[in-house]
């Protein structure tokens, strides 16, 4: 086989081919383009999911006649000169690559202008090949128009989704930009309609509310820290109440850049454990600014994946810091305080308000973004401390129906007693936690791996009222239980932590995980019938929790029609 270097074409295609994978790779190198030229207003169209046509305009410094065919140039930039320029980036784009590869994969035409020229240029690329260049007028800055992607690349437009899966790409794109930059106004334009529009105040609050509408903007909290001489975090997150499916939305700017990070992510979604159900996930929009030297920016095509130099310090400083923020949700200072004593299920952690005024509620760092002020009820119910209650009656043997100042509140008494135990337990650990010795020691038959897993954790089990002792290849006896536990609850309880160890790998951890089984396996079931007192005390003890909203597994501990949902059911609105 001879050896011979690629035909120019050829590599561009191979080129083009790494970074435009597909409608929303163009559009990102365009966009961020746009950025960079210092544009504040940048409009994006598209027709077809980005096949047809996508045209950006923005009002940025535009390039000059003379270097408009230079910057279709591979590996021609402005904005690096020397190798070392690479370890500290502060634009977007660095590699001169995007326009050459763009242009060289659909046909393209550019109009741009700089504010010191009369007259601006005009280019048009087919193929990667100039077929026109001349002045022409313009406003100033750039307009790129790329038409018919992929048009001599028959392979990758096969690879194309349908329309609406490409569209739906550039949406998210947009979305997570105007995000990233509040500053700017971006709208975008599909098939002629416009679809996303930001106002370019400079708020994160108000680019949030442009992206996700209102009702769920108003389900987030800011959050800033900053950690040592030179990382800083900002942005927001939502309360537990604002599920979602995936992890679409946990989206993450370093230094403005938007990235894809599983260890960031993870760190998030650590952030709300107990407090979101299996399989659900929070909103969060953080900012991470470094200083450039502690990222590497250059490690992908795309670079939409960065690698950090202290990354585990990093994730650590995320987790906490959300950790801390939803945790303030529920420390809220007394404005009023309940004095009635609470009967039964234990006393009372301490006095505490039911009610509190909402520009309270959210912690505000200084300079943080405009915070909405919701009414306290709908803060009551997105994450907060509940309103007072009135029991009502149950349900089923397993729903308290009472009614607030906001409505008819249904809650599910176990999960409510879960979340009441697990805190208790959590507070006073177990110091107060009464066992009973089993007079018969109870044998429990377990796999060898489970039997594996329990015996390298005995001390743990007992510090939590769980004393067992091997017993045979493939038994363990229990020798103690906690009070309120039943014996033949014991081995679900136990299989249910081995599960959880088995799916959470290394950060499960046995303490938290003992809390939670316990909390469950020892609170009010549901089918138990309770008196009038019994619920008011449950309904109490609930109010005067962390976090009465969810069960310690993320389950909800109640559901709220409000007043004006009812009015709407019977039609009186
Ligand atoms: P890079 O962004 O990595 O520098 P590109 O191929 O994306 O490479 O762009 C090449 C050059 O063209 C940029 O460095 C910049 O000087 C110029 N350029 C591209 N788009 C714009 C724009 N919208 N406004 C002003 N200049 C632009
Ligand atoms: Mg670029």
């Amino acid at each position: 086989m001879t050896i011979r270097l690629l035909a120019p074409d050829v590599s561009a295609k191979i080129a083009a081919g790494e970074v435009i994978e597909r409608p929303a790779s163009v559009a990102k190198e365009l966009l961020e383009n746009a950025i960079d030229a210092g544009a504040s207003e940048i409009s994006l169209e598209i027709a077809q999911g980005g096949r047809a046509l996508i045209r950006i305009i923005d009002n940025g410094c535009g390039i000059a006649p003379d270097e408009a065919v230079t910057a279709f140039a591979r590996h021609a930039t402005s904005k690096l000169c020397s190798a070392d320029d690479l370890y500290r980036i502060q634009t977007l784009g660095f590699r001169g690559e995007a326009l050459a590869s763009i242009a060289s994969v659909s046909q393209l035409t550019m109009l741009t202008r700089t504010a010191s020229e009369p007259l601006g240029t005009l280019l048009r690329y087919e193929g990667g090949e100039l077929v026109r260049h001349e002045p022409s007028g313009c406003a100033v800055g750039t307009s790129i128009t790329v038409e018919n992607l992929f048009y001599n690349m028959p392979a990758r437009l096969r690879f194309l989704r349908s329309d609406t899966t490409e569209a739906g790409h550039i949406a998210r794109l947009i979305m997570s930009y105007a995000l990233a930059f509040p500053d700017k106004r971006l709208t975008l334009i599909n098939n002629g309609r416009q679809t996303l529009a930001t106002l370019g105040t400079g708020q994160l609050y108000d680019a949030l509310t442009s992206v996700y509408g209102l009702e769920t903007a108003e389900q987030t909290m800011p959050i800033e820290a900053e950690v040592g001489a030179d990382v800083h975090l900002s942005g927001y997150i939502g309360y537990p109440s604002l599920q979602r499916a995936n992890r679409a939305d946990l989206i993450f700017f370093v230094n403005r850049r938007w990235v894809t990070d599983s260890a960031l992510s993870f760190a998030v979604i650590e952030a709300y454990r107990t407090l979101l159900p299996n399989g659900r996930y929070p909103l969060a929009v953080l900012m991470i600014d470094l200083p450039p030297d502690d990222v590497d920016v250059n490690i992908h095509p795309t670079k939409r994946e960065v690698r950090f130099r202290r990354g585990r310090e990093l994730f650590g400083i995320v987790q906490r810091t959300v950790r801390a923020n939803l945790m303030s949700l529920h420390s809220l200072p007394a404005v009023e305080t309940i004095e009635a004593p609470v009967p039964t299920f234990g006393s009372p952690r301490r006095s505490q308000s039911v009610w509190s005024t909402p520009a309270e509620t959210v912690s505000q760092p200084e300079d943080a973004p405009r915070v909405p002020q919701p009414q306290w009820q709908e803060l009551a119910d997105a994450a907060g401390r509940l309103p007072m209650l009135r029991v009502l009656g149950q349900l089923a043997q397993t729903f308290i129906i009472a009614e607030g100042p906001g409505g008819l509140y249904l809650i599910d008494q176990h999960a409510a007693a879960e979340r009441i135990r697990y805190e208790e337990l959590r507070e006073r650990h177990t110091t107060q936690l009464l066992t009973q010795e089993l007079l018969d020691p109870l044998p429990l038959t377990f796999s060898a791996s489970q039997i594996a897993l329990l015996e390298g954790h005995l001390e743990e089990l007992a510090e939590f009222g769980i004393e067992l002792e091997p017993f045979g290849a493939d038994s363990m006896l229990v020798r103690r239980i906690p009070v309120h536990m039943l014996h033949q609850e014991l081995q679900p309880a136990l299989l249910e932590m081995l599960d959880e160890a088995e799916r959470q790998g290394s950060s499960f951890s046995w303490q938290e995980q003992a809390l939670i089984t316990l909390s469950c396996h020892t609170a009010v079931r549901a089918g138990s019938l309770l008196s009038l007192d019994e619920m008011r005390a449950l309904v109490r003890q609930l109010e005067l929790t962390d976090l009465p909203h969810s069960c310690p597994h993320g389950r909800p501990t109640m559901v709220h029609l409000s007043q004006a949902q009812l009015e709407r059911e019977f039609a009186r609105r």
